[in-house]
């Protein structure tokens, strides 16, 4: 749906206060970024109290149940602001304006604008049109081939980035309704990456973070591989680690695990999301792999690289899940052993295959099912974490008291606590583990590297 007319270019300057609230996950981040990126270039100040701000930007995630009601709430929240304060405009953008604009903006008629997630470029002639008293919706699908953006203001801390090297997804697993959202796979130019990645390496950056919604797909779409991209990445001068974040489990290659193990730069860490391991349920879900494929996947990982940390999410309560089934996925992840696990429960998503799937799973089982397997998870986090014990590692510090180990990507992992870091954050230290938790570790500070 589309109404009220955006201007293809915004001659004028934008003299006027923006605040942006992000939600949701990395990707969506590296949008907001790029929004506020697009609207200082335009003229406005971008300012961090949203009481001050003339125009509130909302980039919402829409993914499951929860987030859904957590963009919501936020919404509400922001049209308060705009009955009491600086506030003139209210925009909603991203996923659940992308998913849902149609709706929304029947129901919130007090927001000004509701842009999907193909609307960075057109943003600042939307504020204008909304400060002019129209009213834009806009939720046409995102472009088919990647649509670079030049201008980002980082919102991490400087010392750790966020590198987006693809967006959309061709996957169709059952539940997700991401591929809706955002559209088909397309990849990023590696040159493009690589001219970032420079950028990042300069302004001082020692994490990057790839991103994208499923990154073992990059250059499927062109005539570029994942593997020399980061054959690439590792020759930037700077940065300590570079990290991969959502691997799909059957297209991790040979190849990929022999970059990964082999070059220094990219740290050995691997995020596979497998979703569930009984390979009734994975058929359901439209999942490829099996539990068997999955677990001699990992076993090619370690022995290529015995200190890999395995990162993986596992959804409880899909659709016709039964204790048989649920009982395998508790067993595999008992031998699987991964370092990092986190635990969804199934959420119906209208117009994805699985919402017609019964039987449902009723919520106390989700939540049940849920407890059930971060408790076996924690067993095996706990056992892995203590096997560090008396190890050196290192530590890029965020405050004094606490960093991060290739182990602990930013946000959904644990943490190392430090004992006796004098320096300032974004320091890379040398530490000997001296204790463990289910998620953390405790170290001493030996020397800064
Ligand atoms: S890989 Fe599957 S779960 Fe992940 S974004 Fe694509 S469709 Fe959704």
């Amino acid at each position: 749906m589309r109404s009220a007319s955006v201007p293809a270019t915004e001659e004028q300057e934008l003299m006027t206060k923006v605040g942006i609230v992000s939600l949701g996950c990395p990707k969506n981040l590296v949008d907001s970024e790029q929004m506020l990126g697009a609207l200082a270039q335009a003229g406005c100040e971008i300012v961090s109290d949203k009481r001050e701000a003339e125009v509130i930007l909302i980039n919402t995630c829409g993914f499951i149940e929860s987030a859904k009601e957590e963009s919501l709430d936020t919404i509400l929240e922001m049209i308060r602001l705009k009955g009491a304060g600086a506030c003139k405009s209210v925009i909603v953008a991203g996923c659940l304006a992308q998913r849902y604009a149609d709706e929304l903006s029947r129901e919130i008629p007090e927001v000004d604008a509701f842009v999907g997630v193909g609307q960075i470029a057109a943003l600042p002639g939307i504020v204008q049109l909304t400060l002019d008293g129209h009213r834009v919706v806009d939720n046409s699908r995102p472009a088919r081939q990647w649509v670079e953006f030049e201008a980002r203001i980082r919102a991490t801390p400087p010392w750790t980035a966020y590198l987006k090297i693809s967006d959309g997804c061709d996957n169709r697993c059952s539940y997700c309704a991401i591929p809706e959202i955002r559209g088909l796979f397309r990849s990023r130019p590696s040159d493009r990456i690589v001219a970032e990645a420079e950028i990042l390496a300069a302004e001082g950056v020692k994490e990057i973070v790839l991103v994208g919604q499923d990154l073992t797909r990059y250059g499927s779409d062109t005539h570029e591989s994942l593997v020399s991209l980061l054959r690439r990445l590792a020759r930037v001068e700077g940065p300590t680690w570079i990290r991969l974040m959502y691997c799909y489990p059957t297209r991790i290659s040979d190849d990929l695990i022999e970059v990964i193990a082999s070059e220094p730069k990219i740290a050995k860490y691997i995020d596979v999301p497998l979703q569930h391991a009984d390979d009734d349920v994975l058929r359901r879900m439209n999942r490829l792999g099996s539990s068997d494929e999955y677990l001699a996947l990992l076993r090619r990982i370690r022995a290529a690289c015995p200190d890999m940390a395995l990162r993986t999410s596992m959804i409880v309560g899909f659709p016709g899940e039964t204790l048989e089934e649920f009982e395998r996925l508790v067993d595999f992840v008992r031998e699987a052993r991964f370092d990092r696990m986190g635990v969804f429960e199934y959420s119906r998503e209208e117009g994805t295959p699985a919402a017609d799937i019964a039987p449902r799973i009723g919520a106390a089982t989700k939540r049940r099912r849920r407890d059930r397997l971060m408790r076996e998870q924690q067993r095996v986090s706990l056992e892995m974490n203590k096997g560090f014990i008396g190890r050196e590692i290192d530590v890029l510090a965020e405050r004094n008291d606490r960093g991060r180990s290739y182990r602990d990507a930013p946000d959904v992992d644990g943490v190392v606590l430090l004992n006796g870091f004098k320096g300032a954050p974004g320091e890379m230290v040398r530490a000997r583990v001296t204790d463990a938790t289910e998620y953390d570790l405790v170290a001493n500070v030996i020397d800064e590297v």
